[in-house]
């Protein structure tokens, strides 16, 4: 069995051993030094010697620790709701897939997948679909998050190369940011920006993003673009970087093909349409000429868009207009959103590649890729990509989906439509660590899958690092690697040989012995190098950039031209830029921005288990102009509610004059199980850039309402519960769970709602129960001890919540004031989710202790010195007050 020869967990009975590993969220890519103690903790510490953070973590990689709970896992596996044995689960799968094909051929199922899978993982199930099934039906939730940038690389490269290192971070002097908030989706990158910022006056950093950001208080310079319109802003770049004189005639000349329909389509196109003022354009091109060392860090605000590949495009050809590209400290940088959207890229893990970087609709390159497989068929033709995925399984085309380590029904764009289609297809089969997932439910087989901490393989992170993520801990129950269950399926339909694989290192030597075959290409990715590594060498493998051939490890690609295209020349695209696809109108006036908050990871079913995690933001929100609000009559705390023809959500009001007017943002991780009614996806449509497929996330349309409900809730009890009204989000909490709730009617009897809500018999009970003001508070105590309290109002709940979740387990007598004593102040919401440090406590070290500075406030209360997330938060409540005082 594929769990046998893991490390054993400490027992206490040996010393500690400690685990190099790698983090499992962001593409930042972080490596963790991971190590077990005898009661089952696991300490967390960045890795000083991997090259993507040199020690450092944000906060959700130094809480991986408390993600580790067994509670919720899939233990076995499931055949409709019934615990199965592996046998019979995988002959199911097996013989579904096998009858769908034997009756309405290939193209009948499809495999959706994850950039949490591991390469080896991703490398399997490309290696089933493509070759032995012969279909190119495996598309990855990476569609959402980075395809865009693959097709403006291929474009423009010839292949989908990221060009750089992050080192070019620290030795640019500009560093433009473009649809993203680096502090709080790639913390580590941002906090080794803002050190070379320290390190560096002349750096200089924009920020392009519509909303202001954590991000915005490192830049010295934010432009508030309007949605969609980047392309505009950086033709108008390609044009003052031709009247400046600052082309690089002679790299454009012996490299780059393409620049005068570029440059004209650009001289066409209007900055207006950006939104901004002159000034600001203007400053910005200023910048951008002044300085020769340019680093353009792009993510989702530029990939999530109707037009994502053209932006991305415009932004290279900027740079290769002025040959700033592969050099020390200078280069377009695509940034992933996932730890190995690079991985499942290299394998072809994308309906429309074949494995490392070669091309499925070239003749030569799928003959290669058979031959060496020895595989009956190949796919000849792009296969369905995510969004077409899921139409093609509600039409009924797709007779048999597997669906691995990911959870469409949230994650996808119309998600309620997903839901739709994946409870109506005829078998799904569904991977995950978790049964309880909203996709997962859906399942006709379920099959339990190994996680963090148990999973065995690689990954690579956006700068091309291919790290080890190493196992330290058993799986629980039956739980197996995601790459042997697929390789099990592959074996039981008939291809014993092509998927005997026993260990991920031999799958990993395949791969790597794959580019031996292919480097006659000339394609950028090659790994010839690390074939034929035996197990120790794998298991030993130290963090390395590729390529590894025996011509040229690691370093940077283009800096002396060298391009992938049939020429080996580079491609500028005349580009014009377009609308975003879906404008608002008097029906829908507001658009309607989707992204991820600082502590949580895409669906937390991971991050959602770490109590401290869900103290910075603990439900979804809706961030909206003061302005916008007066007009609608939101006041802050209060709900709206969200509705377009694709769905609706219900929200918590937050005012933010950092939002455009006109402008709304959700964040989008909550689900069906943390909050009924904040499943944001549900609001986007499914509008696809033409070129990438990717969704538009960045840009939906939804008309805003206030929700109004009867009464507002807010509780707190020690055992997991669950609100049945039709508003509420819960968390954990350090000991118990919280929830917030409301409701259009109010419950005429408070105490026997308190009774249902939590469940809890024979307990006693504290009341303040007014029904003329609607005031009810409930505490319910057990054996002297609080075990659950509920605060209830016509108004939005105003109580402490640390302090009354805080009161949980103890004698609790002063829980129902909702505040702590005059003799404790209430510390706030917290900011500092490490030392647990809220709003209130740093306002009032920032006004009476006069602590001025980011580091003045670590020093007199911890805040922001350990993983420094909540840095950028500190810097903004610093401004915040410097502002006030003026
Ligand atoms: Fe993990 Fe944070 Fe590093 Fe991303 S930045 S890889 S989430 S520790």
């Amino acid at each position: 069995m594929d769990g046998a020869g893991l490390p054993e967990a400490a027992t206490g009975a040996e010393a500690p051993v400690t685990t190099a590993t790698t983090c499992a969220y962001c593409g930042v890519g972080c490596g963790v030094l991971a190590t077990p103690a005898a009661d089952g903790s696991v300490a967390i510490k960045g890795d000083p010697d991997h090259p993507a953070n040199l020690g450092r973590l944000c906060v959700k990689g130094s809480a991986l620790g408390e993600t580790l709970s067994t509670e919720g896992r899939l233990l076995a596996p499931r055949i409709n709701g019934q615990d199965a044995d592996w046998d019979t689960a995988l002959d199911l799968v097996a013989d579904k897939f096998h009858k769908a094909i034997d009756t309405h051929g290939p193209d009948s199922v499809a495999f959706y997948v994850s950039g949490q899978l591991l390469t080896e993982d991703y490398y399997v199930a490309n290696k089933l679909m493509k070759g032995f099934i012969g279909s190119a039906n495996i598309d990855t939730n990476s569609r959402l998050c980075m395809a865009s940038s693959v097709a403006g690389h291929k474009r423009a490269f010839g292949t989908d190369t990221v060009p750089g290192t992050y080192e070019d971070i620290e030795q640019a002097d500009l560093v433009v940011l473009v649809g993203s908030n680096l502090a709080w989706c790639h913390p580590v990158l941002y906090q080794r920006l803002a050190a070379a910022k320290a390190a560096n006056p002349r750096l200089k950093v924009v920020n392009i993003d519509p909303r202001r950001t954590a991000t915005s208080d490192l830049a010295d310079l934010h432009l508030a673009i309007a949605p969609g319109s980047d392309v505009a802003l950086f033709n108008a770049l390609l044009v003052h970087i031709h009247e400046m004189g600052a082309v690089d005639s002679r790299f454009v000349a012996d490299h780059v093909d393409g620049f005068d329909g570029a440059l004209a389509a650009a001289s066409s196109d209007d900055p207006a349409r950006t939104g901004l003022t002159e000034a600001e354009i203007s400053r910005f091109l200023s910048l951008w000429t002044a300085r020769e060392k340019v680093v353009t860090i792009y993510s989702q605000g530029v990939n999530q868009s109707s037009s994502g590949a053209d932006k991305v495009n415009a932004i290279l050809n900027c740079h290769l207009a002025t040959g700033r590209i592969g050099k020390p400290g200078m280069g377009p940088f695509s940034v992933t959103g996932q730890p190995n959207a690079m991985g499942g890229r290299e394998v072809g893990g994308l309906a429309n590649m074949l494995a490392n970087h070669l091309d499925l609709e070239n003749a030569d390159h799928r003959d290669a890729v058979q031959g060496f497989w020895a595989s009956p068929t190949m796919a000849d033709k792009p296969g369905l990509k995510a969004v077409d995925m899921f139409k093609a399984v509600k039409s009924g085309q797709i007779k048999a989906l597997w669906v691995m380590c990911t959870n469409p029904v949230v994650s996808m764009p119309d998600a309620d439509y997903v839901r739709k289609a994946i409870a109506g297809c005829e078998f799904v089969a569904v991977s995950d660590m978790y049964g309880s997932t909203d996709t997962a439910q859906l399942a006709h087989v379920a099959l339990p899958a190994t996680g963090w901490g148990e999973k065995d393989g690689t990954v690579t992170n956006s700068e091309r690092v291919i790290s080890r993520q190493r196992p330290f801990r058993q799986p629980p129950g039956q739980a197996r690697h995601d790459w042997a269950i697929i390789a099990d399926v592959g074996r039981r339909m008939g291809w014993e040989e092509a998927f005997a694989f026993s260990s991920p290192a031999e799958v990993f030597d395949e791969y790597a012995r794959l580019s031996t075959v292919t480097r006659s290409f000339g394609r950028d990715f090659d790994i010839s190098g690390l074939s034929g590594l035996s197990v120790t060498d794998y298991d030993n493998l130290s963090p390395t950039r590729w390529p590894v051939t025996s011509g040229k490890t690691g370093g940077r690609f283009f800096g002396d031209g060298g391009f992938f295209t049939a020429s080996g020349r580079a491609n500028m695209l005349a580009l014009r830029s377009k609308a975003v696809a879906q404008a608002p109108d008097s029906d829908l006036p507001f658009v309607l921005n989707t992204g991820r908050v600082r502590d949580q990871w895409h669906t937390m079913t991971r991050t959602g288990q770490a109590a401290r995690l869900s103290q910075h933001t603990g439900e979804p929100y809706l961030e909206i102009h003061p302005e916008d609000a007066a007009k609608l009559g939101l006041e802050p705390a209060t709900l709206a509610r969200l509705a377009n023809p694709h769905g609706s959500a219900v929200l918590r009001v937050k005012h933010s004059d950092n939002m455009r007017r006109g402008e709304v943002f959700a964040p989008m991780h909550w689900t069906g199980q943390t909050a009924v009614t904040g499943r944001i996806n549900a609001l986007v449509a499914p509008v696809t850039d033409p070129v990438s497929g990717q969704p538009e996330s960045k840009a939906a349309t939804v008309a805003v309402a206030p929700y109004a409900p009867a009464y507002y809730g807010f509780a707190v009890s020690l055992s997991e519960f669950h609100p049945q009204t039709g508003y509420w989000a819960r968390a954990r909490v350090a000991n118990g769970w919280q929830a917030e709730f409301a409701d259009i009617t109010a419950p005429e009897d408070w105490l026997a709602f308190a009774q249902t809500l939590f469940g809890i018999e024979g307990a006693d009970v504290t009341s303040l129960i007014d029904d003329a003001t609607g005031i009810a508070r409930v505490a319910l105590y057990k054996d002297g001890k609080l075990v659950a309290a509920l605060f209830a109002s016509r108004d939005p709940v105003a109580v402490a919540r640390g302090f009354v979740a805080g009161q949980l387990g103890t004698c609790g007598r002063a829980v129902l004031a909702g505040q702590p004593g005059a003799d404790q102040p209430d510390p706030g919401p917290t900011v500092c989710a490490c030392f647990n440090v809220g709003i209130n406590t740093i306002l009032r070290g920032i006004d009476e202790m006069g602590l001025t500075s980011v580091d003045a406030i670590g020093e007199a209360l911890d805040a922001g010195t350990n993983c420094g997330s909540c840095r950028p938060e500190l810097s903004a409540l610093l401004n915040t007050r410097k502002q006030a005082a003026e």
